[in-house]
Parts: structure tokens; C-alpha cells; sequence
């Protein structure tokens, strides 16, 4: 299985995806965990990268896409993977069909989490990352609202969109995500 996992930050992604990894065979694929590995082991791209982050705002879209391609390159994604918190741009959903195109490997699904917009913003003040401060958050959920929630009717429009109700418990939540999937294992 091939998919992306799309919602706004605090949804919950994060967590349900290592569900998803536990219960199946797939590859995790975090653009933001490998943003974090880079920006602690001080790579320029990291650094770089944190500039973008620790504002809120979205690392532009050539770094991230060939970060991407890199990391579809290695053996573990043969077998499937699950892309969590990319694409998050149409350009970047864009340069993502055109890699799988050449490569004959098309998504089978793209699964939105959807949460409304007050319950994201007391999530994440409640979380204490560092770019959860209460500007920061602010500036993330714009960024989701403004660059990739466009990303929904892109791939509605593919007839690849699911969408689960993120509001509940971990385990309901995980419930649905399986039912939603089941049809297309
Ligand atoms: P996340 O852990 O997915 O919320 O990502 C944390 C931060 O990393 C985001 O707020 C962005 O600054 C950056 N980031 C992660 N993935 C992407 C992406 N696909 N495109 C641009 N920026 C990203």
C-alpha cells in the first residue's frame, strides 16, 4: 500500500500513523521527523530548514521534494509506505505523481484526518513542542489552511481522497482509519 496521510498539525497523525506502521507492513516516511534528525545534526540542510520550521512556515518546496525523492529510492518503500505530513503543497503533490508515474508505482490512497480548527489550536498548546508557541501554531494552521488543504479537492478529484473524523479517542479514530482502508488492501 502506498498512501499519504493528510491533516492539519495536531490532528493526531503522528500517532495513528504508528498504529498504521505497527498493524501493517509499510515504510513511516515523516518529512517533518527527517527535518528534526537534520536541524539536530546540524546538517545545512537542517539548519536551513529550521529557519522555515521554527516560524511555522513550510521549508520550500525543492528541498523537501528532493528529500523525498531520496528517501522513496531506498529498499524499505518497496514493500509500501506511508507518507506522513507530505506532500503539503500542490507543487510538491505535482512533483510526487510525476516520481511515481516514472516509476509505475501510483498512490492507492490518500486518508485525510480531519479535526476542526479551535480543538487543533488546544491540542497543540497543550503539546510544549518548540514550535508550538501560541504565534507559531497560528502561523501552521494557516499555512495547512492556506497551501495544503487545497491538497483535498487535488486528490478528490484523482478519486483518492478518504476522509476520517479525527475527533474521539485514539482507539475510535483508529477504528475508523482501518474501515476506511479496509476496501483498498
Ligand atoms: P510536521 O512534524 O509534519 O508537523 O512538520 C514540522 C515542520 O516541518 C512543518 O511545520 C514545516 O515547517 C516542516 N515540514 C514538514 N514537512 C513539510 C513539507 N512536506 N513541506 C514543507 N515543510 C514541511
Amino acid at each position: 500500500m502506498r498512501m499519504v496521510f493528510i491533516g492539519p498539525p495536531g490532528a493526531g497523525k503522528g500517532t495513528q500513523a504508528e498504529r498504521l506502521i505497527a498493524a501493517h507492513k509499510m515504510a513511516h516516511l515523516s518529512t517533518g521527523d527527517m527535518l528534526r534528525a537534520a536541524r539536530d545534526a546540524k546538517t545545512p540542510l537542517g539548519l536551513k530548514a529550521n529557519e522555515y520550521m521554527s516560524a511555522g512556515a513550510l521549508v520550500p518546496d525543492a528541498i523537501i521534494i528532493d528529500l523525498i525523492a531520496e528517501r522513496l529510492k531506498q529498499p524499505d518503500c518497496r514493500g509500501g509506505y506511508l507518507l506522513d505530513g507530505f506532500p503539503r503543497t500542490i507543487a510538491q503533490a505535482e512533483a510526487l505523481d510525476a516520481m511515481l508515474a516514472a516509476a509505475g508505482t501510483p498512490l492507492d490512497v490518500v486518508l485525510e484526518l480531519a479535526v476542526p480548527e479551535d480543538e487543533l489550536f488546544r491540542r497543540l498548546a497543550g503539546r510544549g513542542r518548540a514550535d508550538d508557541n501560541p504565534e507559531v501554531i497560528r502561523q501552521r494552521l494557516v499555512a495547512y489552511r492556506n497551501q495544503t488543504a487545497p491538497l483535498l479537492d487535488y486528490y478528490w478529484g484523482k478519486g483518492l481522497l478518504k476522509s476520517v473524523d479525527g475527533l474521539g479517542t485514539v482507539e475510535e479514530i483508529f477504528g475508523r482509519i482501518e474501515a476506511a482502508l479496509a476496501a483498498v488492501w
